[in-house]
């Protein structure tokens, strides 16, 4: 396994009283596929939102190829060539497949929103239209995100956040509520985008299954803790992370 691109140590997140998340440290090797699965409320998205910069860590640093990003603003990262997906979904209804993923290459770039309706980055349009195919939705390139259907507008929000070209993308639950045929498509094109263009990246997933055929390594949560850490098999064996989820 490559390089470590991503190192979290001992961080931390509490909301007033309430610990989210209690000293957690992992790091992410270039080109693996890390899952994070855990029990709802076990703190998966504060980690996410601590490392990306949405939120402040209370204690604990973020470490990008050594150098200490704790606490950059998300734009930062993104310049610097990290971006995500949320658990809910960030398409714009009202704007177009294609629009969407211009917007979303923007963001990431740094430049100018407004842009989108002045002079357009040939650059940018023609990398939407290759995410466009990669992902297969050229019959709904000009159509509303809106016009989507649920499972549709999950693949245009994990299209959107490897516009750019980010070196590591992190994907908070992207198949939460899609049918089991996008499921596997979903699966199949994120595979591609690691083999192909060697993108890393961290998946946050329920769907058990889905963190075991992907993902290369596994850290398992549980109450705002690491509890397990290895490759799936190893994981689906722990009797810790077993009981954790039997224990819910
Ligand atoms: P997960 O993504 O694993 O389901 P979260 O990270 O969303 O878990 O939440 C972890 C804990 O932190 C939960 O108890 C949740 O209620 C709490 N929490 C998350 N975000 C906030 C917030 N902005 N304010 C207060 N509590 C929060
Ligand atoms: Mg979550």
């Amino acid at each position: 396994m490559g390089t470590t691109i991503l190192e979290v140590q001992e961080l931390k997140k509490s909301f007033g009283g309430i610990s989210a998340v209690s000293g957690v440290s992992f790091d992410v090797r270039d080109g693996e596929i890390l899952g994070i699965i855990g029990p709802n409320g076990c703190g998966k998205s504060t980690l996410f939102n601590c490392i990306l910069g949405q939120l402040r860590p209370t204690a604990g640093r973020v470490f990008l190829d050594n150098q200490d990003v704790t606490g950059l603003r998300p734009s930062e990262l993104n310049r610097r060539g990290v971006s995500r997906t949320f658990q809910l979904l960030q398409v714009f209804p009202q704007l177009s497949v294609h629009e969407n993923l211009i917007l979303a290459g923007q963001e990431h770039k740094g430049t100018m929103v407004s842009r989108l309706f002045g002079s357009r980055d040939v650059g940018l349009t023609a990398e939407a239209n290759r995410m466009i195919a990669f992902f297969r939705l050229q019959h709904l390139a000009d159509e509303k995100a809106s016009g989507l259907s649920y499972g549709q507008q999950k693949l245009l929000d994990a299209a959107m956040a490897f516009m750019a070209g980010p070196r590591l993308v992190l994907l908070d639950e992207p198949a939460g509520g899609v049918n089991l045929t996008m499921l596997s498509h979903l699966e199949e094109r994120l595979r591609a985008i690691n083999a192909e263009q060697g993108a890393t990246f961290v998946v946050i997933e329920h769907n058990m299954d889905f963190v075991m055929r992907l993902c290369t390594r596994v850290v398992v949560l549980a109450e705002g803790q690491k509890i397990a850490e290895g490759t799936p098999a190893e994981v689906r064996a722990n009797p810790t992370v077993i009981e954790a989820y039997l224990g819910h």
